[in-house]
């Protein structure tokens, strides 16, 4: 079954065909190291992780390359707001950022390049750009001539008069539209010498030069970001890539939609900010942030807010019992046996809709449907044994590791993902009365916990609750 992709580029949903497959190349832009990463990078960074995984899962040998910008502005500007030299602020970050992917047990990419490991490669670009006549050198650096390149405009689907936005061109700059590709150093800034004097290089040819050297191709098959990225970001990485190489630069652009919390866009000083480290330190699990992305199709803004977290929340824990009673009969084997119809119809649904430009909602349904049919038929071994296959298999996908979420629910650490408090310690006493063979107390104890929306259930393994849905 073919796989289907939104391309930015083309507009179209166009049927995914790689240059060399079994090969795929893939490169997404990474974060800036200059502030802690929110859940709007932790948002790009699955949807990435998520991508590559489903291409391996559908048979592909993927190679995914996501850049650190470890040299810009933002970095040099924060370092001097807090005093410190701009590398210390880099590396202090860079670790932080290590420690949230680790956190959220997000893959790493196979290449994880720095700007500033790259200078040498970088100044070689530019120069070619000089030679070639798309750039031009003024006094305050190296800029790219848009109206160069004929194609300007085409992955925004703006033409250059549409930008055209009037005022005077900076200082060195031929044309307003016109970008850095060197920016010269002004005392006490980071830089490395080059043929037209100390300074650091622009943001986007960064990301040109180090998608093709690391990809080892001059047109990638994929490249993506957020929609924020389109303009001006990679309209200016294909302008330099494909003036540099005379070819396309990427075959597909994938840009994610965007965050917003609470209705807004976060921003430090309204105080809607979220790091993952804020989100990690309320909520615990990982999975129920990526359960909270997989609900919105990757394309579409999404609106972080406590409704949506409790919502995901308990949306996995239905996840992690039904993992937790399908443990009860022991690990689930590997292959499916492919004898129930249901089951082989649940797996098609979830393939269907991630072939579909990866619509996660649908395959997410795909899984409660899952979870549904296997609740009914709980007590058929045989089964079981097959959904237990396909419900590891799927949400292993998803990244979702639903083992550690089952251990969860019949441990007293399941507050983190149903929110209870002492409901675990009415379960054990519930236990100890069954033992001791006082039903009338265990059934006091029952309704108890019923009375506050929490429904116990029984099995092999033991007795686990939640809340009532
Ligand atoms: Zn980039």
């Amino acid at each position: 079954m073919p796989i289907y992709i939104h391309n930015t580029l083309s507009r179209k949903n166009e049927e995914f065909v790689p240059q060399l497959p079994p090969k795929v190349s893939i490169y997404s832009c990474g974060v800036t190291v200059y502030d802690e990463s929110h859940i709007g990078h932790a948002r790009s960074l699955y949807i990435f992780d998520l991508i590559r995984r489903y291409l391996r899962y559908s048979g592909y040998e993927v190679t995914l390359v996501r850049n650190i910008t470890d040299v810009e502005d933002k970095i040099i500007n924060r370092a001097n707001a807090l005093g410190i030299p701009w590398n210390e602020l880099v590396e202090k970050v860079t670790r932080s950022y290590y420690e949230d992917m680790a956190a959220l047990a997000i893959e790493k990419a196979d290449v994880e390049p720095k700007a500033t490991e790259n200078i040498p490669g970088i100044i070689e670009a530019i120069r070619t750009l000089i030679e070639k006549g798309f750039a031009y050198v003024s006094v305050s650096g190296v800029y790219y001539n848009v109206r160069k390149f004929p194609g300007y405009g085409k992955l925004s689907g703006q033409s250059i008069e549409d930008m055209q936005s009037g005022g005077e061109p900076e200082e060195g700059k031929k044309d307003v539209l016109d970008f850095a590709l060197w920016k010269t150093a002004k005392p006490g800034e980071p830089s490395w010498p080059s043929p037209w004097g100390e300074g650091r290089p622009g943001w986007h040819i960064e990301c040109s030069m180090m998608s093709m050297k690391y990809l080892k191709s001059e047109t990638i098959d994929i490249h993506g970001g957020g929609r924020d990225l389109i303009f001006p970001h990679h309209e200016n990485e294909i302008a330099q890539s494909e003036a540099l190489t005379g070819k396309p630069f990427a075959k597909y652009w994938i840009h994610h939609g965007l965050l917003t919390i609470d209705g807004s866009k976060m921003s430090k000083s309204v105080g809607n900010y979220v790091t993952i480290k804020d989100f990690l330190q309320k909520y615990t699990h990982p999975e129920i942030l990526k359960l909270f992305f997989l609900s919105a199709h990757y394309s579409h803004p999404v609106d972080y807010n406590a409704a949506k977290i409790t919502e995901a929340r308990q949306a996995l824990a239905r996840i992690a019992i039904l993992a937790k009673k399908i443990l009860s009969y022991g690990a689930p084997g590997a292959g499916l046996r492919y004898s129930f119809d249901d089951i082989c119809r649940i797996k098609d649904e979830f393939i269907g809709a991630m072939n579909d430009d990866f619509n996660t909602p649908r395959a997410l349904a795909a899984v409660f449907d899952l979870v549904n049919v296997a609740n009914k038929n709980i007590s058929d071994e045989k089964f079981i044994a097959d959904a237990g296959v396909l419900l590891w298999e799927l949400t292993g996908l998803l990244g979702l590791d639903i083992e550690k979420l089952a251990a969860e629910i019949s441990s007293s650490g399941s507050s983190a993902l149903e929110g209870g408090e002492d409901i675990e310690s009415l379960v054990a006493q519930r236990a100890e009365a069954k033992k001791q063979r006082n039903f009338a107390e265990a059934d006091r104890i029952r309704k108890e916990l019923e009375a506050k929306g929490i429904i116990l259930e029984d099995s092999r393994g033991g007795t686990t609750w939640r809340k009532k849905l």
